[in-house]
């Protein structure tokens, strides 16, 4: 899609123009003006009007060499040039005149004051109304002069719009969206059997997962403009401004219909009104003039809404009610196949070997999102470039999904050697206790080359498949897992690192979990102790029980984890032998695959 760009003039000129225009007049015309005004007369005349007594006021102007004087009423201005007189004084006496210092009025004060008074003003409020004129021409440009305007980018469809077909995977959401293309294509069917299209559909899921791109597509399929505007762009210092900003973009949009309307981050406004002291006054004016806008439009005007947002649980229950945004799109996190399909949308982009296998690529991105896959893709390209190859290969696929998911490989951090038999241990630590538990390979691959991030070693987990459900038992081995990495630390080198502080985080967290929302604990039942926000945003948990309660879930936590250390110590203990293979062959060779893993460890 192409955005329509208003042209922008900013304030800036405006007041330049008018000052030059003003230097203009002071310095040119107004000494042009009154050159005009003074007659030139010779000397006799002077004389000979200075003996009639028709001489008011003398002044002598030396550097210019000239005389000007006064007639009797003072109304003419004459000048004359300087003879150098030696009687000019005593004939100016006789005549009772004086020559005087005081400066002549060259011109006519009423004159005067219009010229330096009266004129700017004029071209001052001329330019203002000719440049307003013109910016309300193009109606919907951001301008500073333009308070409560909407700034919102309007796109106009374009043979190089964005296409359902560039956004891969997210099959669900693209189905649910198809009908409103339908619509947007064909009104009357549906206008026919009395159906109206939801006004209102929100896209809601984590960052990056192409909520954006999903919008654009809807218009780009259906050909009609689209209007995009962010929800922080409403809110403004001024109470009364966004509000204004909503009436104006509905107001433009009507006018385009059937047009979409796309509020990225609609929790910006949208939050809920919950009336506390310190609330945000501008904000819930916007959100009232929002709904009433929503409200105010008939169902099949053909302006419809789509709004995204990762807090959707933070919105408005009246801005989500049926009749505003009645329509709830999920866009997750792609699984496998979606993986695969992003990759290889954003592959046509580059230069790739054909040799790549996709499949691999995409199993070893698990948990990634569209906008990292893109950026994956991308970093391959960009080391292909690094290295002066012609093409992307399947070696700078891998690599960067470390990069993008681990950071760069620190080429000069120096790890001591006890350091990095440290990490080697500790890395196969954790992947051992994982296979022991599950008899199969439990990583891709582990490497212990320092990144960016700050990580000494890295380890890419299987994919384990589209899992929805887990039990326990699985629950309690990935704590065991987690814990596998301290537990070899203390095996080998009878003392404990900060190696693990990411670990001992992970493994409370799913403790926690699993007593205060999955009801694995001993004595508490099916009782929800915690509640969960933003589950798009990290998933942050807050308790909900007596500090008695909490006390004893602490005691609960602890407990569980320990018992999983227990378990991995004893694993660890139990294999020393492949333990201190594996760890060596790492330290050696500073990556291992999955493969001579198992080969290692099966042997
Ligand atoms: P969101 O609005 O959900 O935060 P965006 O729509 O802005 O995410 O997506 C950011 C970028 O990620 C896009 O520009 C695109 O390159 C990439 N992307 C995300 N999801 C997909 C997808 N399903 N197919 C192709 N590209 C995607």
């Amino acid at each position: 899609m192409n955005e329509v760009k208003t042209p922008k003039k900013p304030l800036i000129y405006y007041y330049v123009i008018v000052l030059l225009v003003l230097m203009l007049v002071n310095f040119l015309a107004m000494p042009w003006i009154a050159q005009r005004q003074i007659k030139e007369v010779d000397y006799n005349t002077f004389i000979s009007m200075l003996e009639e007594g028709e001489v008011a006021q003398i002044q002598l102007q030396d550097q210019e060499n000239r005389l000007l004087f006064t007639d009797k009423e003072r109304d003419t201005v004459y000048k004359t040039a300087l003879v150098g007189d030696p009687d000019l004084t005593e004939r100016a006496l006789d005549a009772g005149v004086s020559i005087s210092g005081e400066e002549i009025q060259q011109t006519d004060p009423l004159l005067a004051f219009l010229i330096s008074w009266v004129l700017p003003i004029v071209i001052f409020i001329a330019i203002g109304q000719y440049m307003s004129k013109r910016i309300m021409k193009n109606a919907g440009g951001p301008n500073a002069m333009m308070f409560g305007k909407s700034n919102a980018k309007v796109y106009v469809k374009s043979s190089e719009g964005i296409k359902f077909s560039d956004v891969a995977g997210e099959d669900e959401a693209k189905e649910n969206l198809q009908e409103i293309v339908d619509y947007l294509h064909d009104p009357k069917r549906y206008q026919e059997i009395g159906a109206s299209m939801p006004k209102g559909i929100l896209l809601v899921g984590p960052p990056g997962t192409g909520k954006t791109m999903l919008a654009k597509a809807v218009a780009g399929e259906s050909n009609v403009p689209f209007f995009s505007m962010s929800g922080s762009e409403f809110v403004e210092m001024f109470v009364g401004m966004g509000a204004s900003k909503v009436r104006d973009l509905f107001k433009q949009a009507k006018e385009k219909a059937p047009c979409i309307v796309f509020i990225d981050e609609i929790d910006a406004i949208g939050k809920k009104r919950d009336g506390q002291l310190g609330g945000n006054d501008e904000r819930e004016q916007t959100l009232n003039q929002l709904l009433t806008e929503m409200d105010g439009f008939e169902g099949n005007t053909g302006v419809i809404i789509l709004a995204a947002t990762n807090r959707p649980e933070s919105l408005d229950p009246a801005l989500t009610r049926p009749g505003r945004f009645d329509r709830r799109v999920p866009v997750e996190l792609p699984d496998l196949k979606g993986r695969e399909e992003i990759l290889k949308v954003h592959a046509r982009k580059i230069k790739v070997a054909e040799d790549v296998d996709w499949e691999k690529i995409a199993r070893m991105a698990s948990g990634a999102s569209g906008a990292e896959l893109a950026n994956i893709v991308n970093e391959a390209a960009l080391r292909a470039v690094r290295d002066g190859r012609r093409y992307a290969t399947q070696a700078d696929l891998e690599e960067s999904i470390e990069v993008v998911i681990a950071g760069y490989q620190k080429k000069n951090a120096i790890l001591t050697d006890q350091e990095k038999w440290t990490v080697a241990y500790h890395e196969t630590g954790h992947a051992l206790v994982a296979a022991m538990q599950t008899h199969s390979a439990p990583v891709q691959k582990i490497t212990i080359i320092p990144r960016t991030s700050g990580a000494l070693g890295y380890t890419m987990q299987v994919e384990e498949g589209d899992h929805y459900l887990m039990s326990q038992a699985e629950l309690e081995n990935r704590i065991a897992t987690l814990t596998g990495g301290r537990a070899a630390e203390e095996l080998i080198f009878h003392s404990a690192s900060t190696g693990a502080s990411n670990d001992i985080e992970q493994a409370t967290k799913l403790a926690r979990a699993m007593i205060t929302r999955y009801g694995m604990s001993e004595d508490f039942d099916m009782v929800a102790l915690e509640t969960v926000q933003n589950q798009y945003l990290g998933g942050d948990a807050s308790l909900a029980c007596s500090p008695e309660t909490a006390a004893e879930i602490d005691r609960q936590v602890v407990s569980v984890v320990k018992r999983q250390h227990e378990k991995a110590l004893k694993i660890l203990e139990e294999n020393q032998d492949k333990l201190h293979e594996l760890s060596k062959y790492l330290y050696e060779k500073e990556t291992i695959t999955g493969e001579a893993f198992m080969t290692i460890l099966e042997r």
